[in-house]
């Protein structure tokens, strides 16, 4: 439990679990200290109304938990507030929980990458908070993945779909977002490319990478075709995926095994 003096700039800690936050139970200069979790007190006296926040607070002995912290000012008989309490409450294992679900509900159930809904959320978020460089959006769909189906069955399908996921991750390049969009249709979003040769290299990167998965004795291998966009200037993901989903089907529609890139900037167009 908080109790904070407006006038004294005094906190004072009550309860077992304040011990665990701090040595001291009464803090003086409370507001004119470093104390992170002052920021909320410092909204709650601005606004004079209840305030409320999840924070990731460090306890004394390092370990880090999340605690629900919630204010509200008292005022006396003149309406002037007087003091601010409240309570922290640890929601450590809520919130763990919360965290778990979320990534499930990103995740594909089959490769374990983010799917569909996750790429999108995840690339949108970055274009809207981007400056205006350069992005790429990769498309990269399995050559011919039907026929392994019918030539080999669902579940060989499946393997070498786990297969190729794990692949891929692994050239996609580390800080940028990778996921399976479709049946046999992965993505990736570059977000900081210096230039096309860049993108033209996590292309050829992925073209290389021996895609195969032994199955029943057999070594079933196959080949993807990649479609990109290196774009300059504002754009969203829909504008993006459209334009790569263009390259793509002129790879198709060559000898597939092989990446088209289209490259885009406000002034001029090439392909
Ligand atoms: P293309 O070279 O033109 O891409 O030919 P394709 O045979 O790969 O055709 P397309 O990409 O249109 O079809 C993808 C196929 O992937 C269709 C479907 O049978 C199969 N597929 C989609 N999802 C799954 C899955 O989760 N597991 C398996 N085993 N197959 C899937
Ligand atoms: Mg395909």
């Amino acid at each position: 439990f908080i109790e904070y003096n407006i006038k004294t700039d005094t906190l004072v800690l009550m309860g077992g679990g304040a011990k665990l936050l701090s040595e001291e139970m009464i803090i003086k200069d409370y507001l004119k200290s470093n104390v992170s979790s002052n920021r909320l007190m410092a909204k709650v006296l601005e606004k004079l109304e209840e305030c409320e926040t999840d924070e990731l607070v460090v306890f004394r002995d390092g370990t880090k938990r999340w605690l629900k912290i919630n204010l509200q000012p008292v005022t006396n008989d003149l309406d002037e507030p007087i003091y601010i309490i409240g309570k922290a409450i640890d929601i450590q294992a809520e919130k763990e929980k919360q965290l778990l679900w979320r990534n499930l509900a990103q995740r594909d159930s089959l490769t374990k990458i983010y799917n569909s809904a996750a790429c999108r959320e995840k690339s949108e978020k970055f274009l809207l908070d981007r400056d205006d460089t350069i992005v790429a959006m990769l498309i990269i769909d399995i050559d011919n993945f039907k026929e392994i189906n019918d030539n080999y069955g669902h579940l060989c399908g499946d393997n070498l779909l786990q297969k190729i996921a794990e692949l891929l991750a692994n050239k996609s390049g580390s800080n940028n977002i990778f996921g399976r969009v479709g049946g046999d249709e992965f993505l990736v979003l570059v977000k900081y490319p210096q230039g096309i040769e860049e993108v033209k290299n996590y292309c050829q990167r992925m073209l290389d990478a021996a895609l195969q998965v032994e199955y029943q004795g057999k070594v079933i291998k196959t080949s993807i075709s990649i479609g990109g966009v290196v774009f300059d200037g504002k754009t969203d993901y829909d504008g993006l995926y459209k334009l790569a989903d263009q390259a793509l089907y002129k790879v198709k529609n060559s000898d597939r095994n092989n990446y088209h890139i289209i490259e885009v900037n406000t002034e001029n167009t090439s392909s």
